[in-house]
């Protein structure tokens, strides 16, 4: 019998398939077929992503903490996990800054006139809106919006309370545990699917984006990019080598499902169920993974930290604006927090921009310039997003297990 053909495998031919499609229907001018017959395709498998990503959030964390079955443990991983996450986000910021820099004191930022740009931009009521609004007054409006950092905090209270209740919570913990199983299939059917979905989207991201505008924005582009390579060789490699102890040849193997599924769907949420597998057979334990990736696919963004600052200093130079070195510290400082607050879903990360533009008093409408583009960029940033957060299951992983021995 024919072995079939593995997931990573399948997908990475969706994705040659998706760009050839894509290109053809380019060079025939036939964008508009790609719109409307493929890019539906895309849209049902991102929906039913959607669709799974809150019950996985919630069952997989209050499961990851149920089965460490120990406060102690859960706040110990809570804070290896947050202080990867911050310290990985603000090297990102620093390497985005200094590529921007390079770029822009070459003179390789293409002049766009700031005043054409057209962005609506939401309104953005500051740092400490964002906290207060992370606690929930109503935990199914928390569910129908998918809020995802309101969704964390009930998993946590939920997890933390199911445990104190002891035995009288064991049907509880029982019905966590029997809905994950279920919910874990689900998400196994889903996946399957990813190929569907990967060689649509791809065909007419290729199809649409081939424009002008993409060869005029292509330094930036460029500048961006070499940013996430950079960040993924250098931090993700030296930590799956002297945290985890893991080549990091085998790091991005393992890793590649979810990188690529990420690059296709922009977002971070919906590739959740194959960062888990991904991790699982990279050596993750089960019951932390279960914690850091949630977690991650929705305030770690390594990638959109250095794409804000990119989009940053890109922005300034258009409106004639030269950043100074205090202003760049503030650069790194609200792009961490906005890569924070950043939804893992795609687009995000633009509509956080704001805060970024906003704190260095540049007006937002400027998002204008870079708006049709976004999606480009997004592919790469939420590829490196997801990238990090298994690379940081990994080593907390191996953190705990050295605590314990
Ligand atoms: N799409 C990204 C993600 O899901 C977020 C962003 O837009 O930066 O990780």
């Amino acid at each position: 019998m024919k072995k079939k053909m593995s997931l990573p495998m399948q997908i990475l031919i969706a994705l040659i398939a998706g760009i050839v499609v894509g290109f053809i229907l380019y060079s025939a001018d036939l964008a508009n077929i790609a719109t409307n017959y493929l890019k539906p395709f895309g849209d049902i498998f991102v929906n039913l992503l959607k669709f799974i990503v809150v019950p996985v959030v919630l069952l997989s964390m209050i499961d990851g903490i149920l089965s460490m079955n120990d406060m102690r443990k859960v706040g110990s991983v809570g804070i290896k996990t947050v202080a990867y996450f911050m310290v990985t986000t603000a090297i990102a910021c620093v390497i985005g800054l200094v590529f921007a820099n390079i770029f822009n004191g070459a003179g390789l930022f293409p002049p766009l006139n700031p005043e054409e740009a057209v962005y609506e931009a939401k309104e953005f009521n500051g740092f400490m809106s964002v906290l207060v609004g992370i606690f929930p007054t109503n935990m199914w409006k928390s569910f129908t919006d998918a809020n995802m950092l309101q969704v964390i905090v009930i998993a946590l209270f939920f997890g933390g309370a199911i445990m104190a209740a002891g035995e009288r919570g064991k049907l509880a913990r029982d019905i966590v545990s029997s809905f994950y199983a279920v919910i874990e299939k689900l998400m196994g059917f889903i996946i399957s699917l990813a190929p569907i979905g990967v060689f649509t989207y791809m065909a007419w991201v290729v199809a649409t984006q081939g424009s002008e505008i993409l060869i005029t924005l292509l330094l930036v582009i460029v500048c961006a990019y070499l940013g996430y390579i950079v960040h993924a060789v250098v931090v993700y490699s030296l930590s799956a080598k002297v945290f985890a102890g893991m080549s990091p040849i085998k790091f991005f193997k393992g890793a590649f499902a979810a990188m690529i599924f990420a690059f296709t769907s922009t977002s971070s949420a919906a590739t959740l169920p194959v960062s888990k597998e991904c991790a699982h057979e990279l050596g993750a334990e089960d019951d932390i993974a279960s914690f850091v990736l949630p977690l991650g696919s929705t305030i770690n963004m390594d990638g959109t930290a250095i794409y804000q600052c990119v989009a940053t200093v890109f922005i300034a130079s258009c409106a004639g604006m030269h950043l100074t070195l205090g202003q760049m510290v503030v650069v790194v400082i609200t792009a961490t927090l906005a890569s924070i607050g950043t939804a893992g879903v795609s687009g995000a990360g633009m509509i956080m921009l704001a805060m970024v533009l906003e704190a260095l008093g540049i007006p937002v409408a400027y998002i204008g310039l870079i708006v049709a583009v976004d999606r480009i960029f997004d592919m790469g940033r939420t590829c490196l997003n997801v990238t990090g957060d298994i690379a940081c299951s990994l080593c907390v992983t191996k953190w705990e297990s050295k605590k314990q021995k």
